[in-house]
């Protein structure tokens, strides 16, 4: 496989077409666990080692399941210890990094890729990074971020927006250990939603990836966009520099007019008083004594999101925070989105809004609504990302890139 640093650094050269062509397979490294002291670890004839070179069969049968320890850690040397089930060590192994192969891997019941990479961190604790093909990552990435249940081609759309923003994210992390987290981070990448459902899920996943294969868009330059998603814009969605201050250049705004019929497009949440001050006095790292006073909206976007949140406590310091902070300190499942309108009921605050996620690109609950009317993937790509341009690819080298029609 070719690292994608490399196939990365040939897109600068996209639309003078004077790279190298290639058809090999991209290659995401994805982190899966982090902060671990040992791995439960299943898997068909299972081979670990210290380095690529090195790496060989365990001494168990054939369909193994072991405990990988870090047992000592220090800045000279690490040891590892590699245990049957029964607690037997059967293999020492020194170095910074382990490498793990065998097919149907799993990471105590979860199946996970059969190319493991487990790095020792600064902490003395470990991650594990799963190296593997970027279609692959997204048969683990699409029925978690949508259900594989909605339209064909909502399915189609959301799998070039992960692989888009996968590629974007990747692009930024070329010096990191790995690519991407699997979780809400980057995108959520769970292979049980793959592996352990239905044949009749596992062949449409396996459909829209291979369908849609070397689909990205890309922006005028030619590099990967990052193709932000949410759940539900709630009618409108918004700008990218609306919700993170970003600078670049916008991917595209829309109206949706069927996503306020959605029955799940409004949502009212409550907290209490004390509640809310727990959650400022630990954000501002304030004592037992400062109570809560007020809090007011600042502003709403032309798209109707609040701007900015201000926070009166009683030491009467003046302190503001961007909406996007505000739903980040009173959680991201609770205040769903920053389009709500607030009340005070005695000493509980009333918090209804509608929509769910941050509004920016492509709204899923919208792309399944232009699905069920018989729109392609293309137009509702084109719908959430006007500024994109699709290209098609082989192994990621844009061949004819061109704009959505
Ligand atoms: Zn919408």
């Amino acid at each position: 496989m070719l690292r994608l640093g490399r196939i990365l650094g040939f897109l600068g050269a996209l639309f003078i077409a004077l790279a190298p062509f290639s058809t090999e397979a991209v290659e995401v490294r994805v982190r899966l666990k982090k902060g671990l002291t040992q791995l439960e670890l299943s898997g068909l004839g299972l081979t670990i080692g210290s380095s690529p070179a090195a790496i060989k069969p365990v001494g168990l049968p054939r369909m193994s399941e072991v405990r990988v320890q870090l047992a000592n850690s220090s800045k000279r040397w690490n040891v590892w210890r590699v245990k049957s089930k029964t607690g037997q060590l059967t293999e020492t192994h020194m170095g910074d990094r382990l490498f793990i192969e065998g097919e149907t891997l799993r990471i105590g019941l979860d199946p996970v890729p059969h190319t493991l990479e487990v790095v020792v961190t600064p902490s003395r604790r470990f991650d594990v990074i799963a190296r593997m093909d970027l279609d692959k990552y997204l048969t683990g990435v699409l029925p978690s971020e949508m259900p594989a249940s909605w339209p064909l081609e909502a399915l189609k759309a959301q799998a070039i927006a992960s692989r888009s923003y996968a590629l974007a994210i990747a692009r930024e992390r070329q010096a990191e250990e790995f690519d991407l987290e699997a979780t809400v981070f980057d995108q959520v990448f769970d292979l049980r939603n793959h592996i352990d459902v239905d044949m009749s899920i596992q062949n449409k996943i396996a459909r829209v990836v291979r369908e849609t294969s070397g689909q990205v868009l890309l922006d005028d330059r030619g590099f990967p966009v990052k193709a932000h998603y949410h759940a539900d814009c709630g009618g409108q969605t918004e700008l990218a520099r609306n919700v993170w201050g970003t600078r670049g250049k916008e991917m595209g705004t829309t109206k949706d007019a069927l996503c306020p019929l959605s029955p799940l497009a409004n949502w009212q949440y409550r907290i209490s008083r004390v509640a809310l001050r727990d959650l400022f006095a630990s954000y501002y790292g304030l004592g037992d004594g400062v109570t809560l006073e007020a809090l007011a909206t600042r502003g709403r976007s032309p798209s109707g999101r609040i701007v900015d949140v201000d926070v009166v406590m009683s030491d009467r310091e003046p302190r503001r925070v961007t909406s996007h902070q505000f739903r980040q300190i009173l959680g991201f499942s609770h205040l769903k989105s920053t389009n709500f309108r607030m009340v005070w009921q005695g000493d509980m605050l009333v918090l209804e809004g509608r929509g769910h996620g941050h509004g920016v690109g492509m709204c899923q609950y919208g792309a399944r609504q232009l699905a069920k009317r018989g729109l392609p993937y293309n137009e509702i790509l084109k719908t959430y990302y006007s500024n994109a341009i699709l290209g098609q690819s082989d192994g990621l080298r844009p061949s004819g890139a061109k704009k959505i029609l």
